[in-house]
């Protein structure tokens, strides 16, 4: 993989990478000369590389670059568009590797479960928006015989990514291909904490793209994510990351009347019947904890919500099949749970789990810790199981971005509903229950933007992705949500 870096940026360098970021055709640094280190999360110690620290100064570049180039890009027919973005999914199907390896290596996640498939959604993504490259269609109304009526579906301009540190190659598979496609110019702004494979995804896209029409830029929210977010030559803000700092950024951005797209945090709930109560429903409940992420996934089935008939016995096998997961070094094969991204987050978890364990009436299903056979100087986190949990608890309330499940009890149908629903959170949530009729039945009154039923990890390319409540706006990674995300209609009326 080639970036503009001092030294060979593989996962296994052992000095570290001087990267660059990508504005027009130049790999830059930030006016300012600033950098910041990133470090891994498998060992604190060990600085992987340093990025520039953007500021206003850099986003102006880069927003200028990207304006200068988007209409010629949005000009040109869209097969153009098309082949350049098939190209760039075939340049990242030979990098897979090295992207997933880059990906354990600066999120922590571990390389089996999680940092190979998020590599390769990527190039799936790239492949299915490339295929939908003739869909951005407008209509005609048949209104006479000497009048037209149509519409046409143009790009909404300059977009700004900005991206979250949990799964970016992911989260940018669900940005930039759908943008690129439209005819739009797209700015990414990296996530602080783990900036270096979407340097490395831009060092492909560079390859097959006219200067200008992606580009990357690095440093922390408050300065370079804010400054693109306030810039007048930005059209619209695509953003990942938590409801905070979306709210935020959604204020931001309406003053000055862009377009905001939002994909937030979640409490997501998880539901068993009494029906469902079988191993291969253990799996995909293991699968919707998201444990194979550390947690640190939006999606996460946070709250599981077991019917009390099989409360014990499907607690007794999930606890069974947590024990048996490895919590390791993410760059191994063997590893199945790999390490939370940094301090700040490993404290935040802890403090969620002390918190839970001192509230009265809780009790330990699972406690990880007392298996976990590495940690200092990576920042792991051992799965934690806690039941007897009451709905109105900050554990079952609040989004802890780590491997801690709250288990509740339920009774009725519409109880357990209703707790669902009892959250300012709407993102995802999953049914189980061997009877159809009633799993779709109450996956329909779930206020979530994506309800699974009996399957824990199911996302599919194409599928349209996005909350509900505080979880966000708008939707990605589908044709509905690259039509209403990325373009704009104009209406033509004409007579003669
Ligand atoms: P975060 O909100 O702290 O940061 C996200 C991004 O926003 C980063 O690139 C950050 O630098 C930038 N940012 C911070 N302040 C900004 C500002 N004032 N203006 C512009 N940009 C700014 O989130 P995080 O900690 O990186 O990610 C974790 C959060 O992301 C969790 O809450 C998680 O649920 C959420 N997330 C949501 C989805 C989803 O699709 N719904 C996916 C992944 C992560």
């Amino acid at each position: 993989m080639s970036t503009g870096t001092d030294a060979a940026s593989t996962s296994e360098a052992t000095s570290p990478s001087a990267y660059r970021m990508l504005i027009g055709e130049d790999w830059v640094d930030a006016v300012s000369g600033e950098t910041i280190e990133v470090i891994t999360p498998v060992d604190r110690t060990r600085v992987i590389g340093t990025v520039p620290r953007a500021r206003a100064q850099d986003a102006d570049r880069a927003v200028a670059a990207a304006r200068a180039a988007q209409p010629g890009w949005a000009a040109l027919p869209f097969t153009e568009r098309q082949r350049a973005l098939l190209r760039i999914a075939d340049d990242l199907e030979d990098v897979v590797e090295e992207l997933a390896a880059l990906t354990a290596l600066d999120t922590g996640n571990a390389i089996r479960t999680q940092a190979r498939p998020e590599a390769q959604l990527l190039v799936r993504a790239f492949r299915y928006f490339a295929g939908l490259a003739g869909e951005v269609k407008g209509v005609t109304l048949p209104v006479g015989a000497d009048e037209l009526s149509l519409t046409r579906r143009l790009p909404v301009g300059v977009v700004a990514g900005i991206l979250p540190w949990n799964s970016p190659l992911m989260i940018a598979a669900f940005k930039v291909p759908a943008a690129l496609v439209t005819g739009n110019a797209v700015v990414l702004k990296a996530a602080e904490d783990a900036p270096t494979t979407i340097l490395e995804l831009a060092a492909v896209c560079a390859r097959h793209l006219p200067a200008g029409v992606l580009g990357v830029l690095t440093g922390y929210g408050p300065e370079v994510g804010q400054a693109l977010v306030e810039h007048p030559g930005v059209d619209k803000v695509s953003f990942t990351g938590s409801t905070a700092t979306g709210a935020g950024v959604a204020a931001t951005a309406g003053e000055r009347l862009a377009q905001v797209s939002l994909e937030l945090g979640g409490k997501s709930p998880c539901i068993v019947f009494p029906d469902a109560d079988t191993d291969d429903v253990v799996e995909q409940v293991l699968l919707a904890t998201r444990f194979a992420r550390q947690g640190q996934s939006c999606t996460s089935g946070s709250r599981l919500f077991l019917h009390e008939d099989i409360h014990d016995s499907f607690l007794e096998k999930l606890v069974a099949k947590v024990s048996q997961l490895r919590v390791g070094d993410p760059r191994e094969e063997s590893t199945d749970i790999g390490c939370i991204i940094n301090q700040r987050q490993w404290d935040r978890v802890q403090s969620f789990i002390d918190e839970g364990l001192a509230t009265e009436g809780v009790r330990v299903a699972y406690d990880g810790r007392e298996r976990l056979t590495v940690g200092e100087p990576g920042f792991y986190h051992a799965p934690m199981i806690l039941t007897q949990v009451d709905n109105g608890w900050r554990i079952a309330r609040e989004e802890i971005f780590g491997p801690v499940l709250s288990v509740l009890r339920w009774r009725e149908q519409d109880e357990v509903v209703a707790m669902a629903n009892d959250s300012h959170y709407g993102l995802a949530a999953f049914v189980f229950a061997r009877d159809v009729g009633m799993a779709l039945g109450t996956a329909q009154r779930i206020e979530s933007g994506w309800v699974q039923v009996n399957q824990g990890g199911a996302q599919q390319v194409g599928q349209s992705y996005g909350g509900m409540k505080g979880s966000g706006q708008g939707r990605e990674l589908s044709l509905e949500g690259m039509l209403e995300g990325f373009t704009q209609i104009q209406q033509i009326n004409a007579r003669w």
